[in-house]
């Protein structure tokens, strides 16, 4: 089976398995598990912040930010297909207790004029006690629902310097920054300089079996780590899947423009078949969105049944990812078996 329905698929290498049997181990709860410990301090000089706290799940990392940053009744900034809106099963309201103004775009970014519009002007005659007050503004680099966007710096510094000028904090969910960074040659730190947190995974593009990290300035790290103990995120010999981390970061992270150029070939590909609808020039990272002419869940079963797994996505919408778990061969054995199950 080639498996193309997400970078989260990828199994940990035998370097990485090695790595984890080795690993030094302590109780991280109590805070002396030296290979997580290792681990905080390399993601957070990765990114050029203070600290950093590793959790399970990227979905803990981006809800212990909003927890962090918000009161109750607090608006969040945030493109309305953003994993914290559509895929985080409304943990925004359930648990932090925040409302979500929703920008809209295709391709998941959004502009500082577009924050102006949404805060509004303040006037003395308007009482500020009225609507929610925003206090934080997420963006998603790169963005998934929008194609795997990666976002120009320039428009980043732009969207946070206007947010932060209005009293709101940034934060990054950045599920897949290293390919952003891949992608565009940005390092991950200058992206990440513009963020008071960034959240970054371990288990998707670079490999690792579980984990993400949240980064930050010492003092928005501690307040997360209560944050995480609560949301029962206090894992004891996390050493054991922080190898595979450390691991994932020293072997798996050079390599990651492979997935970009053979999702961009992948695109270019399929955009002769008939009945797919792609264009090859907006695929900038390992994602590759495409319409069919026909039903997409029947299009998708037909892959499965000819080896090529890929999700379906709306009516006629079919998500691929590359990654490190599928050889070039794969890839193009990929396009032939598309074209196969559409004449
Ligand atoms: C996968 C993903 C997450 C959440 O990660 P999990 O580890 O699966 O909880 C958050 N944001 C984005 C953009 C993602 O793609």
């Amino acid at each position: 089976m080639i498996d193309l329905r997400s970078d989260t698929v990828t199994r940990p290498t035998q370097g990485m398995r090695d790595a984890m049997a080795r690993a030094p181990v302590g109780d991280d709860v109590y805070g002396d598990d030296p290979t997580v410990n290792e681990l905080e301090a390399r993601t957070a000089e990765i990114l050029g912040k203070d600290d950093a706290v590793f959790v399970p799940t990227g979905t803990m990392a981006n809800q212990i930010a909003l927890r962090t940053h918000t009161e109750p009744g607090d608006l969040v900034l945030v493109h309305r297909s953003a994993h914290i809106v559509i895929n985080e099963v409304g943990g925004g309201a359930a648990i932090s207790g925040v409302s979500m103004h929703g920008f809209d775009s295709v391709d998941g970014t959004f502009t500082s004029g577009e924050i102006e519009e949404a805060l509004g002007r303040p006037h003395p005659f308007n009482p500020d006690t009225l609507g929610s007050p925003a206090t934080l503004m997420c963006v998603e680099n790169t963005h998934n629902a929008g194609g795997g966007t990666v976002w120009p710096l320039a428009q980043i510094q732009d969207v946070c310097s206007t947010a932060r000028d209005r009293g709101l904090r940034c934060h990054l969910d950045g599920a897949r920054l290293w390919h952003a960074s891949a992608a565009s040659g940005v390092a991950e730190k200058d992206f990440g300089e513009n963020f008071d947190t960034v959240y970054v995974c371990f288990s998707k593009g670079l490999g690792a079996p579980v984990g993400s990290a949240l980064v930050g300035s010492r003092e928005i790290v501690r307040r997360a780590r209560r944050f995480k103990q609560q949301f029962g995120g206090g894992w004891r010999q996390a050493g054991v899947v922080a190898a595979a981390a450390l691991y994932a970061l020293e072997h798996h992270r050079d390599n990651l423009i492979r997935d970009v150029h053979e999702a961009k070939r992948f695109a270019t590909e399929i955009a002769g078949i008939e009945g797919v609808r792609v264009d090859p020039d907006s695929v900038a990272s390992n994602i590759v969105r495409f319409r069919v002419v026909g039903d997409a869940g029947d299009v998708a079963t037909r892959l499965h049944e000819a080896g090529v797994h890929m999700l379906p996505n709306g009516a006629h919408g079919l998500r691929a990812v590359i990654h490190r778990d599928v050889t070039d061969g794969d890839v193009t054995r990929a396009a032939e078996v598309l074209a196969a199950c559409l004449t």
